[in-house]
């Protein structure tokens, strides 16, 4: 087969970028099917103070165009569309984008993750206009604001703690009596006297015009729904990786995300192990299928921040690079 790429990067948040950008100056000329809204997560983002390098800031579009333009500067190839199947069951891999198919030696799976939104009235129009999904990101923007979280698991205690440090006030609002979240986190979160609970309740509609100015909440209990004063709303209720065309085909996690052998979850050492046991090196972005690798938040359910997706598709790089060393024609 004449067609066959050495690579082919499928999604195009940081990690498919950076590892596009190594790899392209390893001549591997990469092709990335960066998806019809390409740029993942970042695209929705204001502002970004904590990407090392641009101490006055950059905007999240802009440091994706930025990332793109340096993968491109050295052969990256982009298709704009969305992959609508691939064949993973023998080399070379199948990717088809609609009719149009591709053939690779190696696959990086970089399509990242999105955050779940309750789909309330206000949310999708305020977005980064007080409505975020990220405090650790977005909390120094809301210094002496009045603020809320919505949701019970350690995300949403993740946040809440992110914005003690800045806020005037945190509220959480949560739909059950008791938190999902760890045990340490909850103690966290119940420990700070900045922190209020409001417990039984769901957020029901987030009004303003050109910015937040008051949530809705409605107790699940009394049905008593109650408009709050609020400058910024945090939706900590969950994220979803994009993983739905590779269900099937790579070993997933209970929750979705891929398993390789750098994942956190118990899935991830038993492939370490497997990898150790067959006397392959242990690429650690490999994923359960040889010359299949995968990067950033589509695997990391943790740490979900540009600069360790971007790390993260350093590592995949250099692991394709090698494998491909490995296993030339
Ligand atoms: P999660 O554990 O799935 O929790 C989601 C929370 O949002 C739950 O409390 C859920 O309520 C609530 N929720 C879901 N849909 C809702 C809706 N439509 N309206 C209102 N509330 C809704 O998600 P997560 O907090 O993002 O955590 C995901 C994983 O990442 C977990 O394994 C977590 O441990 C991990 N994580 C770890 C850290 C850390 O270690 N520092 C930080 C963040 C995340 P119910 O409880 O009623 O279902």
């Amino acid at each position: 087969m004449s067609n066959v790429e050495n690579v082919i990067v499928i999604g195009s948040g940081p990690s498919g970028w950076t590892a596009s950008i190594y790899m392209a100056r390893a001549r591997l000329q990469p092709l990335v099917i960066a998806g019809e809204q390409a740029g993942g997560q970042l695209m929705l983002t204001t502002e970004i103070e904590n990407f090392p390098g641009f101490p006055k800031g950059i905007y999240g579009p802009e440091l994706m165009m930025q990332m793109r333009a340096q993968a491109e500067r050295f052969g990256t190839r982009t298709v704009d569309q969305n992959v609508t199947r691939v064949d993973l069951s023998k080399q070379p891999f199948q990717v088809l984008v609609g009719e149009k198919e591709y053939f690779a030696k190696a696959l990086l799976i970089s399509t990242g993750a999105s955050s779940i939104m309750t789909g309330v009235k206000g949310e999708q129009e305020l977005i980064g206009r007080g409505v975020s999904t990220c405090a650790v990101c977005d909390a120094a923007f809301f210094r002496d604001k009045t603020t809320f979280v919505i949701g019970g698991g350690d995300s949403a205690m993740e946040d809440a703690l992110a914005l003690t440090k800045f806020a005037k006030t945190v509220t959480l609002v949560h739909r059950r009596d008791s938190f999902r979240a760890s045990k340490i986190m909850q103690d966290r979160v119940l420990e700070s006297p900045k922190v209020e609970v409001v417990w039984n309740s769901q957020l029901k509609e987030i009004k303003g015009t050109q910015k937040v100015e008051s949530i809705l909440i409605e107790n699940t209990e009394s049905h008593t729904v109650t408009e709050l004063p609020a400058e910024g709303v945090f939706i900590a209720i969950g994220h979803t990786p994009a993983t739905g065309i590779f269900k099937d085909k790579v070993q997933l996690n209970a929750k979705g995300y891929i398993v390789t052998n750098l994942g956190l979850e118990k899935e991830s050492i038993a492939l370490a192990q497997k990898s150790l046991e067959e006397g392959a090196v242990p690429y650690i972005t490999r994923t359960s299928v040889d010359g299949v690798f995968a990067a950033g938040d589509v695997v990391d359910f943790k740490y979900r921040q540009a600069i360790t997706a971007s790390g993260y598709g350093t590592m995949a790089a250099l692991d394709i690079e090698h494998w491909l060393e490995n296993h030339a024609e």
